[in-house]
């Protein structure tokens, strides 16, 4: 009967349409992601809205009449992790030449499976940066409706960049007139653009300040938007209470963009020690993805990927993972983000081990993706920690992370707003 209950459970809350109810979980250990502490024994409550009421020692806290805790008495609890840096509208296969056969509505197809993939994945949280068609905002909406499972989304749509540059397309010919939604040259045009991205229903601004890997023709130590550009979209985003997020390989280009007031800087791979220097002076955030190097590398080419880009990929992998150890070091802001959609989506975990072997205390790692991903997305009072007034979005492992940060690799439990969407624990 219990089985059968256990049973019935996992099907109610594995439909999309399932809906939170107060409830409670029981933890047998618990991460306090703010100290680093691992607490034995705790018990957490949420109201029907999916928000937390108590987090404390089971014997500490008092349960209303009828209220049986979740029992992970056998687990450790975190709360649900956060990417910065996702393409969840985007998959490897379609890299090159091959995305131009993609339609935008099949691409919403295509994040709605990934959603699902992400947030089963113990991600509850990400930050979209690029998507076309603001596929984007339709996904997070439809997350939001109820309609489709996945993590809670902060969404860019289009990215912003140079005619030519990383954020154009430059796969067609000239005869074909094409450019990407984002194309915006100039201080105005680019100010005009981060209006209709807002008018649209973004919820921030990506922009690309410097080439990339994974685009034709250019290199990603070459600056594209020059300062002046920037300080232009970071004022008139500011403005309009949104943050931005900065695309830059090259030395130059993070520069630039961290003294143009820019929120956070993606990839970081070329940054120099002034470069770190100034991200801390201003409290920039870096995002280095440094797991993605190997799935290029090894899979790229299989992919679609341009041979351009595998060699690009080559020049700059190792150079990015030293430079995220020295930027570490030196006490520099660093927020998780992966660029998941350069590798498949569900893997976002893999990266952990990754910052781990360069350099971070597995503890570390997990607070770039749960309390500093949450300070840079500015939702530091909602998700990111288990605590009173957060969401109750709450993970469990087997095992201790903060001594085997592999363990993320394969979470069996997640909990989004009070709602079950994964659960591999068996009931004792
Ligand atoms: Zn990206």
């Amino acid at each position: 009967m219990r089985k059968l209950l256990f049973a019935l459970i996992a099907v109610v809350a594995a439909s999309p349409f399932a809906h939170a109810a107060p409830g409670a979980v029981r933890c047998g250990k618990l991460l306090d992601v703010r100290s680093g502490r691992m607490l034995t024994d705790q018990l957490i409550t949420f109201d029907s809205n999916g928000t937390i009421t108590a987090v404390g020692p089971a014997s500490s806290i008092a349960l209303s009449g009828g209220t049986t805790p979740y029992d992970l008495s056998a687990a450790t609890c975190l709360p649900g992790l956060i990417d910065v840096h996702t393409h969840l509208t985007g998959d490897p296969s379609s890299s090159g030449y091959q995305a131009l056969g993609i339609s935008i509505p099949r691409e919403a197809i295509i994040g709605a499976k990934n959603a699902r993939l992400t947030l089963r994945a113990g991600f509850t949280t990400v930050r979209n940066v690029g998507a076309e068609g603001y596929t984007d905002v339709a996904l997070r909406d439809g997350i939001n409706d109820g309609d489709v499972p996945g993590p809670r989304m902060l969404v860019s749509g289009p990215p912003l960049g140079i005619t030519g540059g990383h954020c154009d397309n430059n796969l067609l010919p000239f005869e074909f007139h094409f450019k990407s939604d984002g194309v915006a040259d100039g201080p105005w045009a680019a100010r005009a653009k981060v209006r209709e991205n807002i008018k649209y229903g973004v919820d921030l601004i990506k922009i690309c300040a410097s080439g990339g890997v994974l685009s034709k023709g250019d290199q990603p130590g070459t600056p594209q938007y020059t300062f002046e550009e920037m300080e232009a979209i970071t004022e008139e985003a500011h403005k309009l209470g949104r943050r931005v997020a900065a695309h830059a390989h090259g030395t130059q280009s993070i520069k630039d963009a961290i003294q143009a007031g820019i929120d956070s800087i993606e990839h970081s791979s070329l940054i120099d020690d002034d470069g770190i220097a100034a991200a801390k002076k201003r409290g920039t955030y870096l995002v280095f993805d440094i797991y993605n190097d190997d799935f290029i590398l090894q899979e790229g080419a299989k992919a679609g990927m341009l041979p351009e880009s595998i060699e690009k990929e080559k020049k700059i992998g190792r150079l990015q993972r030293e430079n995220f150890r020295k930027a570490w070091q030196a006490g520099a802001k660093i927020a998780f983000g992966t660029d998941s959609g350069v590798y498949p989506h569900g893997d976002n975990a893999k990266q952990f081990a990754k910052m781990v072997e360069w350099g971070m205390k597995p503890v570390d790692a997990i607070q770039a993706a749960t309390v500093k991903a949450a300070d840079l997305l500015g939702w530091a009072d909602k998700v990111g920690a288990v605590e009173t007034g957060h969401y109750a979005d709450i993970i469990a492992v087997s095992g201790d992370p903060t001594s085997d940060v592999k363990v993320l690799e394969s979470v069996k439990f997640v909990m989004k707003g009070g709602t079950i969407v994964r659960n591999e624990v068996s009931a004792r």
